[in-house]
């Protein structure tokens, strides 16, 4: 069977990798001259089960409120005059109870637990290199309203298999030494152990070489149209370099998978979500994390790649708009700073923002859709590099019929 798989990012490139070593003809289509070279570029580098708390819980109205008089902050909602963001939260605030949040919790777990074990699994089979580190990530409070709320949702994850450890500033010190000078600015943590590090990009662009070494025809520069469909099938997509038939079409388009499917008539609920992220060459390697983690009251994620400082903040609703400015990166530099102040030039950070492929529950979209043979993998969200393995083995079980792992009943295309 010929696939075609739209999108080379996160969400495609393992889905492609999957479908090839199960047999079929793959190939994958991308506006860009490479692999993730839109979200899945510059993203915060963590692979964090302990974040699988989804944003919609009891607390997020109250910051949405305050999010809309304030700029200064890691959560932006400018009101402005767009139905489909309006919509997007209202789902979004049905969201918000605390059973639902409990519920979502769960599933977004259970999919990133999965993507866990079959990315050991690829890099078994592959051997590719990407500043993977698997010691755990440190999810740090300053005050006893974050912690106490931290807490709370880390304790939702427990009780559904994840093992975490409450600790105090002096703990947090212990297990990352880079803390000790900043260790009364702290209140406590949750240390994670399952949760680990890696370069998300390189990940990608490794996975997508293997891939083309083993078959797979990636098509670059090459923008995607429309998906032609006859007879209730998808029998082709229009291109910029032409008409490509296929037996079966993949959609994960990050973000941009909603309009396109929504001319096919398959409504996903997915909004763009903007994120900003600041690489600070380090300079002073003695000072550097040796594991990545987060300030949970500035909302700033921090991990190593290399020499470099991945600094990630911000979800912001501003519809596809990618244009990006220093001020953006004001408060998430101070922050940073705050932490770790002499590890690197600030100055001479790289800046970068891409969009989140969100849902209003947090969970992910995958598998098949009312047209037979068209099928959709995205939604990852503000967990898309966590649940991208997973993502792309449970979408190509679906199309190659076979039962899938889990239970993704939370993750279906709405019919
Ligand atoms: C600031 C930030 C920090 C993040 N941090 C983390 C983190 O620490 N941990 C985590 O797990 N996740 C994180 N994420 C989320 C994660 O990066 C995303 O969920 C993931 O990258 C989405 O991958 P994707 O493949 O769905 O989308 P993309 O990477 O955007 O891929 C979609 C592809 O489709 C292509 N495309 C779109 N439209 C067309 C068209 N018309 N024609 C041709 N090609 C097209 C694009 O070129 C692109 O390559 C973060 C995201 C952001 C923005």
């Amino acid at each position: 069977m010929k696939v075609v798989v739209l999108g080379a990012g996160l969400a495609g490139v393992p889905t492609a990798y999957f479908l090839s070593k199960a047999g079929h003809e793959v190939v994958v289509v991308d506006r860009q001259p490479g692999a993730a070279l839109e979200t899945s570029f510059a993203n915060g580098s963590l692979l964090c089960l302990g974040h699988a708390y989804p944003w919609a819980s009891p607390a997020a109205p109250g910051v949405l409120v305050k999010s809309l008089t304030r700029r200064d902050q890691a959560l932006r909602l400018s009101p402005r005059f767009d139905p489909r963001m309006w919509g997007w939260l209202l789902k979004f605030l049905r969201e918000c109870t605390s059973s639902r949040a409990d519920r979502n919790a769960a599933s977004r777990l259970r999919l990133a637990t999965y993507s866990q074990e079959v990315m050991k699994t690829v890099v078994a089979d592959t051997g590719i290199k990407f500043f993977h580190t698997d010691k755990g990530l440190l999810y740090l409070y300053r005050t006893e309203h974050a912690m106490t709320e931290g807490v709370r949702q880390m304790r939702v994850l427990e009780r559904n298999g994840l093992e975490i450890k409450v600790i105090n500033a002096k703990e947090a010190a212990a297990i990352e030494p880079a803390l000790v000078p900043v260790r009364d600015k702290l209140l406590g943590g949750v240390y994670v152990p399952a949760d680990g590090t890696g370069d998300a990009r390189l990940f990608t662009e490794e996975l997508a070489r293997v891939s083309a070494e083993r078959g797979v025809k990636f098509m670059y520069n090459t923008t995607i149209e429309r998906i032609v469909c006859e007879n209730g099938r998808a029998s082709a997509v229009e291109t910029s370099a032409g008409k490509i038939q296929a037996d079966a079409v993949v959609v994960a388009m990050g973000s941009y998978s909603a309009p396109l499917l929504r001319r096919h008539g398959v409504h996903i609920d997915l909004f763009p979500v903007k994120g900003y992220s600041l690489t600070v060459p380090i300079t002073k390697a003695e000072v550097a994390p040796t594991i990545g983690g987060l300030d949970e009251d500035n909302l700033l994620a921090f991990s190593v790649l290399g020499n470099r400082l991945r600094l990630t903040a911000t979800a912001e609703f501003t519809g596809f708009d990618l244009r990006h400015k220093p001020s953006d990166f004001r408060y998430m530099s101070q922050a940073a700073q705050d932490l770790f102040p002499t590890i690197g030039d600030y100055s001479k950070a790289e800046m970068w923002c891409g969009l989140r492929p969100a849902t209003p529950d947090g969970n992910a979209v995958l598998g098949k859709t009312t047209t037979p043979n068209l099928y959709v993998c995205t939604g990852g969200g503000s967990m898309g590099w966590t649940m991208s393995c997973g993502m792309g083995k449970i979408v190509s079980d679906v199309v190659c019929q076979q039962e899938v792992d889990i239970d993704i009943a939370e993750m279906l295309v709405p019919a």
